[in-house]
Formats: C-alpha cells, structure tokens, sequence
C-alpha cells in the first residue's frame, strides 16, 4: 500500500463533476494498465510497481510484452542489488501482470497509462478501444511527448478524463511528469493525476494547456535550434558552442551534444509537424542520415571520430546571451498564456533537461531588461520573428520587474518573510526543530551559489529563540550533498566564490546545535558543510571526502581547518592530499561522524540525539557550543578562562534555577532558555 492511498483516502472516494462526468479520486486509484512495453512502458510499468500499485503491462505481441517484462527484472535486480527498493526484486514483480488482450488488461482498472509509439492514428485508435473496454470512470492518462491531447481525447466520449502524463526517459531514473490539460480535460482528473504521480514519488508539473512540446521540450527548442542557426549562419562552430554552453553556463550537455544523443531526426520532426522552420544544418543531417549516435555519426563522429570534442577553453566568444534570451523568452510565453508557472517551468528543466537553474531564475540574476534588449537587437538586426520579446516579458520589463536587483522579476526577491527559497526546503516543528532540507536530488545536491546563500539567509534571519536545533540533510537517498557545483566553473569570478564562505561560518556558528543527517555521498563543499555542523549522523552506505585536488584546488569552505581539528592532521592530511573516498564506518572510526547506522535505522537515530537536545537548555548549549567552538582555537588557559566565564554566566539563568530544583525533587526539567 502506497502511503499516498494512506494519507488521501477521503469521502467516498467519487467525484461528481459538472457535465455528469465521474472520475476516478486519486485515493482510489488501485489498479493501473500500462499500454506499450517498450522504452517508456516498460519503465513507467516498473515505477508504478515499485510504489505498490497492481499494474498490468500490455503490448501488441508476446514477445514484446516479454521483453519489457525482462527488462524490468533486469532493472529490478540492479536497484535491489544498490538497496534501492525497500522490498526485494521478486515482490514488486509480483505485482505486475502482463499481457497482450486489451480487456484483460484494462477491463477493471483505474487508470490506464498509454505508452504506444508517437502517431495520433495509432494512439486515436487505442483511445476508441478504450472508451469501449475500461470502466467508465477511470482515467486515461497518455505517455506523449509531442502530440495533442486534446485531439487523442476526441477518440473517447468523454474527454474530460483524458489527461497527460509525460514520463521522461528512463522513466526509473527520472524525477519529472508533465501533467498535461487538454482542452476539456477535468481539473478532478488532472488532479488525480498529479497525485497519482506524487505518490509514485516523483516531481508532477502542471501544464495547464495543451501547447506543442508541453513545458520542457517548448522551452529545451532554443537551446537545441539557435545554436544550429549560429553554425549554419557561420557566427558559430559546434565545438564553440557545446563548449559555452557546457562550460561558461553549466549545462550538463551542449546542445549538439544532446542532439546526437537523443537523435537529430527527432526534433527535427516534431518541428516539421509544428509548422518550425530547421536550421540549413538540421536539415543538412537528416538528408545524409547523419542522425547522432545511433547511426555513429552526427554532429561529431562516433566511429572514426572520438565523438565530441570540444575543449573547456573552445566556447570563448560565443554568443550565449542570445540561446539563454530566447529560452527565457519561451519560458515567459507559457507563463504569458497561463500555461505554467515560472516554478513549474524551472522544476521543470532542472528535473527534466537537468538544468543547474531554471531559465526564470537564471533570468532574474541576468536581468530582464538585458534579455529584452538582447531579444530588441536581434529582431531589428534579422526581422527574424523567433527574436519578438513576449508580451509577458515586455510587461514585466515595462512595469520595473527586472529581476533580483529590482527586488522583483519572475520571482519575488524581498527579503525577510517574502523570500521564497529555490534550492531547499525547511520548516520548523512544534519542538522548535528547523529541518533544512537541500533540494536539488538532479545535482546530488551540490551547493551553487544561490543554495548557498539561501542556507545564510534562512539561518541568519530565522530567530534562533524560536528553535531548540537545526537539522540539514538532504533530498532523495543518494547524495546528503556530492560537492560544490562545479559545472559552470569557468564562469565563476573569484568573487562568487568568497560570496559563498561566510555559509560555513554562519552554520558553525549558529547559536543552536546544528546537525548533519548525511545519507549518501557527502563530498567536497557538501561534507565542509557536514563540518561545519556539531553533529554528523549518517548511514552505513555513505561515502565522505574531499576530492578538490584532483582539480588543482584545495577545499574552500574550512575544511583543511575543521578537519584537521576534527580527526587529527595525518587523516586530514590524507583525505585531502588524496582525494580519495572512505566509507562511513572509517569515518566513524576516525571521529568523523558521531555515528553510522543501517539506513532505515536513520531516523530513529537522528530522534535519539534530537529528543535529548530540545528538552536540553537552550541557553546552556549555546555557551556549550561556543566555549567548545572557541576553545578549540584558543591556548588552553585561555580555553579554560572561556569555560569559567560560560560556567558562571549559566549560574545565573532561570533555566539552571529549573534544572537543579527538577533535579531535587526527581522531575524531567523545563527549559525555557532564560
Ligand atoms: P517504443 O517504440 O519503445 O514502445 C512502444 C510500444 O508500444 C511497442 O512495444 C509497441 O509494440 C507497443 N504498441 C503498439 N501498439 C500498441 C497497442 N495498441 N497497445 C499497446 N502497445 C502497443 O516507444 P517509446 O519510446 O516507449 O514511446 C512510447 C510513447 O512515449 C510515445 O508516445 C513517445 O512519444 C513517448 N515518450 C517517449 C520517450 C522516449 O525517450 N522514448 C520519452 C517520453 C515520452
């Protein structure tokens, strides 16, 4: 049983919706059929699965249906191997059924997720024989990347349980699902369906109207296709702008590099199909069949070649305003026509293109007006309409919201209680427990600048009296934090980097005990941040080092300091001349962590410490911390005058007058921290 059908179950489970149409409640969805047991269906069939859902897979041909269903074992077998599935392989694929009948499949289901091959006569097809066999209050949600919607929907009676479900590939790996509204596609079913997709775990983003290429793919369309113009214009090499884009701006690929992987012949045919003019250069490839890596030659050659080629130092002098300006301007039109909002565009293509930003967000620090003005030149110099800036950010640039110096843009940049935080999440409990939680699972939670800061600020504007303790960890199961985010590297001026210090210091120094709940790879600046806290309790399975040697550096947030205090000067030594990884029980070994324990004994361990720290007294553990924190720099006279000094100033406070009183008459204390 999910816990999403735990924590959802409500009412009767049904809900009328004006027009007479039923749908399906997300808490009742139990029983799903997969269509296609290829790419996506097979994957999709997988996730489902491993959430606790009965899924049934369905394909046209036993040996199709076979080969997914072996695919899946394989993968199975791989995530259990790595610990990551809570039961074993054997179970979850006691869920999944397969078939290649149509009734049997989805006679009895909920929701049918379709994964059919991209024609609309095909899909139009498999939705008229749906209408006939499913029950007529399930839901059917299509896997599509490029079709409409809308127009697969007029294949049912009642469109107004037709939804999309974008999964990306692979499905396993991939956090995003567009959730797509055709035109008459109920608000119940999109609802259900972005719960549904909640509860598989994964990322749901609304995409509230049925445009050609949805959310990612419409706002990804530029970075692949202006590039293009540029060669094909010759005001660019390919080389010049994979390297840029890689390694001025961080993208994880470049985008020729990405066209040779995901097949130049398919963008180029969805743009065909959209009315969007290719690049002479496009064209160019598809004509010699030249269409990336699965025909061995592409933009750069696999066979003969060594692929791409490009050097760190190629991208210099390449215009990557102008791809980044018309990525924003997509961006500001489906927000422009309430297709999306700019949080789901930037979740997104972090999640779904693995962007290291948003383009919103990335748009705000760059300026609007300098996008606009950018955007202006180009269409007065070609009369090239892809250039005209949208209405929406014309209006945002005419009404003063330029971005963060203006305090305004995409976002709201106010400080104090206004900010909204982009990299992490936090709240603070009824105990006075501040859970930060670093949130970028696509990047191992690597800390950029902005995640960075965005820790300084929570910390050094939340009230410290309202909290007994701070806890950091960080998103999904395999990274607490992997290290500074080095992509984009290049680009960075010494500046940002001595920006981002004070971080460290703000979280050592933070008046309430602060600890790391570290799971997975905790390297580089993320293990400096697990440094800088009082406590580190991980995981067995988790890896610790500092590996800035291997690029020419030394680590920049304190730990050739904190770790030589920590664990003595020959393991300090050792990890950072290396670079190498030690395992958790070395770290517990060498006073790294205070302890390693099996992963689902984590929590648990983190509530031991946690229950004895806020019943603790707050004002005692503060001069605790501090007499310990300062003492440790200090010759130990001076070290012993600071413990005296704390010592006395506690024997004041109320909550030493609660504590030894408690103490007398044989009750737990309440500290109030006066
Ligand atoms: P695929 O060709 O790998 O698999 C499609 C499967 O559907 C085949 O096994 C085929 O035999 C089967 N099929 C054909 N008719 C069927 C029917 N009537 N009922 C059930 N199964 C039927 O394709 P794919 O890459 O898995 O793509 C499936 C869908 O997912 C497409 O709409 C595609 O646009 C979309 N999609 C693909 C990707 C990707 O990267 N491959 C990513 C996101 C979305």
């Amino acid at each position: 049983m999910s816990v999403f059908r735990d924590s959802l179950t409500s009412g009767d489970g049904v809900n009328s919706v004006p027009g007479g149409f039923v749908c399906m409640d997300a808490s009742e969805i139990e029983r799903v059929a997969v269509l296609g047991a290829g790419n996506m269906g097979h994957g999709i069939t997988e996730v489902v699965a491993i959430a606790g859902y009965d899924v049934t897979m369905r394909d046209v041909e036993e040996e199709f249906v076979d080969s997914g269903y072996e695919d899946i074992e394989w993968s199975l077998d791989k995530l259990d191997e790595k610990g990551r599935i809570d039961e074993s392989a054997d179970d979850v694929l006691d869920r999944i059924d397969i078939t290649t009948d149509l009734e049997t499949a989805v006679g009895d289901v909920d929701l049918v997720i379709e994964a059919a091959p991209e024609r609309m006569a095909l899909k139009q097809e498999i939705y008229g024989e749906l209408d006939d066999f499913t029950p007529d209050d399930a839901i059917l949600a299509s896997n599509t990347s490029s079709l409409s919607i809308t127009e697969i929907a007029t294949a049912v009676d009642d469109p107004e349980r037709v939804v999309g479900t974008h999964f990306f590939n692979p499905p396993v790996k991939m956090d995003l699902v567009e959730v797509i509204y055709g035109e008459r596609t109920s608000d119940e079913t999109a609802e259900a369906a972005h719960a549904f997709v909640e509860s598989l775990d994964k990322t749901p983003i609304y995409v509230r109207k049925d445009v050609q290429g949805f959310v990612v793919n419409s706002v990804l369309g530029p970075f692949m296709v202006e590039p293009a113009w540029m060669v094909s214009n010759s005001e660019a090499t390919i080389q010049e702008a994979d390297a840029a884009m890689v390694h001025q701006r961080g993208y994880p690929m470049g985008p020729f590099e990405l066209g040779d992987l995901t097949g130049i012949d398919i963008g180029y045919s969805v743009r065909e199909e959209a009315g969007i003019e290719n690049p002479p250069l496009i064209e160019e490839k598809v004509e010699a069949e030249e269409l990336g890596r699965k025909t061995g030659k592409g933009y750069y050659d696999y066979e003969e070649g060594e692929g791409a080629d490009y050097e760190p130092g190629d991208g210099e002098g390449f215009d990557t305003l102008r791809v980044e300006a018309q990525m924003v301007n997509e961006a500001a039109k489906l927000i422009g026509q309430d297709v999306a909002t700019p949080e789901a565009i930037d979740t997104g293509m972090r999640l779904g293109a693995g962007f290291p930003e948003g383009p919103c967000r990335r748009a705000d620090d760059i300026g609007l007006d300098r996008i606009i003005e950018k955007l202006e030149a180009l269409h007065d110099e070609t009369g090239e309409e892809r250039f005209a800036p949208a209405d929406y950010l014309v209006e945002l640039g005419e009404s003063g919201k330029t971005g963060a110096d203006a305090g305004q843009g995409f976002y709201s940049h106010g400080d104090g209680d206004e900010r909204t935080y982009h990299d992490l999440n936090y709240e603070i409990d009824d105990r006075g427990v501040l859970a930060i939680e670093l949130d970028r699972p696509e990047r191992l939670n690597a800390l950029s600048q902005d995640l960075l800061e965005e820790i300084d600020h929570l910390l050094s504007t939340t009230d410290p009296d309202e909290l007994r303790c701070v806890t950091i960890e960080g998103t999904g199961e395999r990274a607490f934090s992997a290290g500074a985010d080095v992509t984009g590297f290049a680009d960075t001026e010494p500046a940002d980097v001595l920006r981002a210090t004070p971080t460290y210091e703000t979280v050592a120094e933070f008046p309430r005990p602060v600890i790391a709940k570290i799971e997975g790879f905790c390297l580089g600046g993320g293990h400096e941040l697990a440094l800088a806290c009082d406590m580190r309790i991980a995981t067995e399975g988790s890896k610790f080092g500092q590996p800035e040697i291997g690029l020419g550096l030394i680590p920049g947030g304190g730990a050739t300091q904190r770790l030589t205090r920590l664990v003595g000067a020959a393991r300090a030594k050792e990890l950072v001349f290396r670079g190498h990884q030690i395992d958790a029980a070395t770290a517990a070994d060498w006073g790294m962590i205070n302890r390693a324990v099996p992963a689902n004994e984590l929590d648990n361990a983190m509530e031991e410490v946690l229950a004895d720290i806020v019943n603790g007294p707050p004002v005692g553990l503060e001069v605790a911390k501090k007499v310990m924190n300062e003492g440790a720099d200090a010759d130990l006279d001076a070290a012993l005058t600071l413990e005296r000094q704390g010592f006395s100033i506690l024997m004041g406070t109320d909550d030493v007058a609660e504590g030894t009183a408690a103490f007398r008459e044989d009750r737990d204390p309440e500290f109030e921290g006066r």
